[in-house]
């Protein structure tokens, strides 16, 4: 195992962060170096935290990459928005978000943005990272519920206005959402 191997297997980790940077990457998991990097990569992986056994170095490319950048993914969402109830920067705005206290905090109470990280809230198994814009607002059952359109990859969801929390929604980016504009 070569120190640049490593290196490669870093960078590559690094930069899979989406499922179209792991497209995009997996190639070279086959190409000339693809045995020494895939070994790399497995290793890599296993250091920090990722669960692959030992037959995973001769997974199919995009699987083990995927698979190793498992435990970053987790470093990341601590950063980001998140299910659990977590701080932290809008990717959007720039501000510095606070935990809700009483339930979890997935937007930006200025702006409203949320990132695309989870197909089950809290998962972070959605591999995209985009940025999910408010594109509409209704009221059901008393509740208001906000919905969400990915940037990057067009996928759309719901989720609850945070309005009963400290620093609630701001209600005048939830009126400008309503009247269908972006606050
Ligand atoms: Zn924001
Ligand atoms: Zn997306």
């Amino acid at each position: 195992m070569t120190d640049a191997s490593t290196a490669a297997a870093r960078a590559l980790l690094e930069a899979a962060t989406t499922r179209g940077a792991i497209k995009r990457l997996a190639p070279a998991l086959d190409g000339p170096d693809g045995e020494a990097l895939r070994q790399a990569v497995w290793r890599e992986g296993c250091r920090r935290g990722a669960d692959l056994p030992e037959d995973a170095i001769g997974w199919p490319a995009r699987r083990l990459l995927r698979r190793a950048r498992g435990a970053m993914e987790e470093a990341v969402g601590r950063t980001t928005p998140t299910a659990r109830d977590e701080s932290f920067t809008c990717q959007h705005c720039g501000r510095a978000v606070p935990p809700a206290g009483r339930t979890a905090r997935d937007h930006c109470p200025w702006c409203l943005r949320s990132i695309h990280l989870d197909v089950v809230p809290g998962d972070r198994a959605a591999g995209c990272g985009g940025v999910m814009h408010p594109v509409g607002l209704e009221i059901r059952g008393g509740t208001t519920v906000l919905r969400y359109r990915c940037a990057r990859c067009g996928h759309a969801h719901r989720v609850r206005a945070l309005v009963d929390v400290e620093l609630p929604d701001d209600p005048r980016a939830l009126r400008i959402v309503s009247a269908g504009g972006q606050p």
